[in-house]
């Protein structure tokens, strides 16, 4: 299957960030604003990639724990299987986030960026400047959040 859905024309230019829009009545991006984008998608990426490696990590310690815990206190092994639970939620929510981060970085670089992936609207620029990685914009995030 092929996704290919070329103007035919303007399309030399790849990374064409000037193609990313803005809703109405906002101004256009600027080349600063893009680059704070940008740079906020990255270091969103590599903050929640060293937080699922230390969740990680930590689970690990906890199943270690949980191993040798014969004859400890039952209050004890309780508590550290809701740390475990708690903390599996934690991860499974990083990777989550890692993947919108890395999905709207992506859209970034093909220069698709900013418009919502269900009804193709622009997302807006005050949106994505408060929540870089939307890929929805606001009407359709609420839509799914009520399902
Ligand atoms: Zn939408």
């Amino acid at each position: 299957m092929t996704m290919s859905r070329k103007n035919s024309s303007d399309e030399t230019v790849p990374t064409n960030t000037s193609a990313i829009p803005v809703a109405e009545g906002e101004d256009p991006w600027t080349d600063e604003e893009l680059a704070e984008i940008r740079a906020e998608l990255q270091a969103d990426i590599d903050q929640m990639e060293r937080k699922i490696a230390q969740s990680e990590a930590d689970l690990r310690r906890l199943l270690d724990e949980g191993t040798e815990g014969t004859g400890r206190d039952p209050a004890d092994v309780g508590s550290s299987n809701f740390e475990r639970d708690q903390e599996m939620s934690l991860a499974a929510n990083a990777r989550t986030l890692l993947e919108q981060g890395q999905l709207a970085l992506k859209l970034f670089d093909e220069g698709k960026y900013g418009v919502c992936e269900v009804c193709g609207c622009p997302i807006g620029k005050a949106r994505l400047q408060v929540f870089p990685r939307a890929t929805m914009c606001v009407s359709c995030k609420q839509r799914t959040e009520r399902r």
